[in-house]
């Protein structure tokens, strides 16, 4: 007899989700997480009162009616909406590009006026067929847009010029001629009230966890503990990087506690220009319109990534998908083993979607046993 029916190493979304259905069916669940803490990247820990996201922004939306929810037995979501706006030295526009960014950008007042301007510089840059990201851009939204919110903030995400990237990088680019500030599309927007680790902390009620415990240093002892593993952490760690280490983009996070109410007025602006260092400055409190007599900002430095630092973004490019293709395949052949999520599954992820996989699984997984 195994003493629990599901081990689930990680305790991130993907984790946390199948933990709680595993757990809501009467199954035995044990979670281990090799961090200090719970929630994996959605980890928010209060200082000043402040709920700081400690590994990056995030922001709820949806369009799944399912998930939201689900989210929704777990915590209670604010208002929020995500409206950042940009920072081209010290020129502010409102993102995503709409017509307070073209007011503010040409003085244009209608919709036509602005649809002229941008066409006027599409037809006059002539690219028919773009070469590099640089030419993409510009026949999307045309010069002067590209070269004060996209070029630099580009350039630093990535660690290179735009003439150096490839054009496929940016499909397009959501240009809308209303006054909509909000970025994201999606039906349902919010931040759970009181930080998502509360969140996570409620769908995990009555698991037992172990945290500081890192599976993969002691692989002998968890495999026999359990009938099933849910493994959520990286793919080609599982398998000792033999057949080489799968490649990501890396955030660096300055963050510091201010000793004023209000440092920047919104949640997120980003530095558009190539000079500044950072890509964004995020002020937490405004994720929950708070009023404590500090504030708390992040700043965020897009960096290379090595085998030791974090991952964050998956670089999901040719030769990075076959090296996962391959280690894909050999996950297919565990017999007790499920990978899940961004980093099982080497796959940028937003949390609805994350939500949805791990809600898909567990329900097959469920199913069988
Ligand atoms: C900078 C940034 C900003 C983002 N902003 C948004 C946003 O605004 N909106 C949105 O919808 N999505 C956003 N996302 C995506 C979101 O973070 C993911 O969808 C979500 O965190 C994925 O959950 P996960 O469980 O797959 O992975 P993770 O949260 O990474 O959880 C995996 C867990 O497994 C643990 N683990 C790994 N290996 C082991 C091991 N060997 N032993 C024990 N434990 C282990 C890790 O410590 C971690 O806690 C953002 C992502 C990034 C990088």
């Amino acid at each position: 007899m195994k003493k629990y029916d599901y081990l689930i190493v990680g305790s991130g979304l993907f984790g946390a989700v199948v933990a709680q259905r595993a757990h809501e069916q009467g199954k035995k669940v044990l979670i281990l997480e090799k961090r200090p803490h719970i929630a994996g990247n959605v980890y928010t820990e209060e200082i000043e009162g402040i709920n700081v996201h400690k590994y990056g922004a995030h922001i709820f939306h949806t369009n799944n009616k399912e998930v939201w929810k689900y989210v929704n037995q777990f915590a209670e979501f604010n208002r929020f909406t995500n409206s950042p706006v940009a920072n081209y030295k010290n020129e502010l526009y409102s993102l995503p590009f709409n017509m307070y960014t073209f007011n503010k950008m040409w003085g244009v007042v209608t919709p036509e006026e602005a649809a002229a301007k941008i066409e006027e510089q599409k037809t006059a840059a002539g690219i028919t067929e773009p070469k590099n990201l640089e030419e993409q851009a510009i026949s999307l939204v045309g010069t002067d847009i590209y070269e004060k919110l996209v070029k630099g903030y580009t350039e630093k995400q990535w660690g290179r010029s735009c003439k150096e990237l490839p054009a496929f990088i940016i499909k397009r680019l959501p240009v809308r001629f209303t006054f909509d500030n909000n970025y994201f599309n999606a039906l349902y927007q919010g931040i759970p009230i009181g930080g998502y680790t509360k969140m996570v902390e409620n769908m995990l009620s009555g698991i037992e966890i172990i945290v500081n415990e890192d599976y993969l240093e002691n692989r002998e002892k968890w495999d026999h503990i359990a009938d099933r593993i849910i493994y959520t952490g990286a793919i080609d760690a599982f398998y000792d990087y033999q057949l080489g280490a799968l490649e990501y983009r890396s955030v660096r996070f300055e963050t510091e506690v201010l000793d004023k109410p209000n440092f920047q007025g919104n949640a997120a602006v980003n530095y558009t220009d190539r000079e500044t260092p950072w890509t964004r400055i995020i002020e937490h409190k405004w994720f929950e319109f708070g009023t404590q007599p500090k504030t708390v900002i992040s700043r965020e430095y897009s960096s290379e990534w090595k085998l030791g630092d974090e991952p964050y973004y998956p670089v999901n490019d040719e030769k990075n998908n076959q090296l996962y293709e391959q280690y894909k395949r050999m996950a297919q052949q565990e017999k007790k083993i499920i990978f899940g999520g961004r980093l099982g599954e080497y796959k940028y992820y937003d949390m609805d979607m994350v939500i949805a996989s791990a809600l898909k699984m567990s329900k097959q997984i469920l199913e069988k046993n």
